[in-house]
């Protein structure tokens, strides 16, 4: 009885030592993996489309061209106002990049945080009132119900140009809402700094610029979901209405949407970095 209970007393503190060991350990990463979030030096900035790939139109534009004009003035206000940060392109011409590549740039370079520029489009074919939805649209990678994909579902059709999508996006059924979860590796962990940045430049959009909104969604989004980082996709307008298709390809409106961009980045910036 007595050396029984004497056992059990070993073994419940060599049992109490394992958990204390196991605790320290598990401190000590998330310590450190908190620490490295603090150093923002890499931001990734990806012109949605390019090449045979033009995604949405207005009446006389591409998404493709307007997206690479506005990445382009972002790329400069950070080179030139946050120059201790590495800015990178995932494309500076009108070329075809793989959504799977876009995110892998990102992902070799241990960026902190991804930004992906397109513009949004009403459904062709609907009502003339469809025409007339505007404003701007945060996207972040998450769990979704089925009629709220629409923009996933055009933004992921890119992959429709690649050769070997079926291989690639093995697993990817767009009406099967529980394979893009499959899809996802690192999503949950990143989900609540994406929102945030998401809800930073809302009200950048709303506040500064006076645009419109439909606010942060949660959708299957490809190029965000292998991203291991946080990562927003900025539907910039609504390209095929026409007053948003002119502000989209003035030189005034790209202005204005590349430093309402830049300004969330700073203020996402300071916000997940620890008081100095
Ligand atoms: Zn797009």
């Amino acid at each position: 009885m007595r050396l029984s209970t004497l056992m059990n007393a070993q073994s419940l503190k060599v049992y109490t030592a394992t958990v204390l060991i196991l605790l320290l350990i598990l401190t000590q990463i998330a310590g450190a993996q908190t620490k490295s979030s603090f150093h923002f030096k890499t931001i990734v900035i990806d012109a949605g489309h390019g090449g045979k790939d033009p995604g949405a139109h207005g009446s006389h534009s591409y998404e493709k061209n307007v997206a690479l004009a506005i990445a382009k003035k972002l790329e400069r206000l950070l080179k030139n106002n946050m120059q201790d940060v590495n800015v990178v392109m995932t494309r500076s011409t009108d070329r075809f990049v793989e959504l799977n590549k876009r995110a892998d740039i990102a992902n070799r370079l241990n960026a902190n945080l991804f930004v992906s520029i397109h513009c949004n489009s009403s459904p062709e074919g609907t009502a003339k009132r469809a025409h007339k939805e505007k404003g701007v649209m945060l996207l972040v990678y998450g769990f979704h119900r089925k009629e709220e994909q629409l923009e996933a579902l055009r933004e992921n059709a890119s992959i429709y140009q690649e050769k070997d999508y079926k291989k690639n996006y093995a697993g990817y059924n767009e009406k099967d809402p529980t394979a893009m979860i499959v899809l996802n590796t690192f999503m949950q962990k990143y989900r609540k700094q994406s929102i945030l940045f998401g809800e930073l430049l809302n009200d950048q959009f709303v506040s500064h610029d006076g645009r419109s909104s439909r606010g942060v969604k949660e959708q299957g989004v490809l190029v965000l979901a292998h991203s291991a980082m946080p990562a927003v996709l900025v539907e910039t307008g609504y390209i095929n209405n026409s007053t948003e298709e002119k502000y989209l390809n003035s030189e005034s409106g790209q202005d204005a949407i590349a430093s309402s961009i830049y300004r969330a980045i700073k203020i996402y910036r300071r916000k997940i970095r620890p008081a100095e």
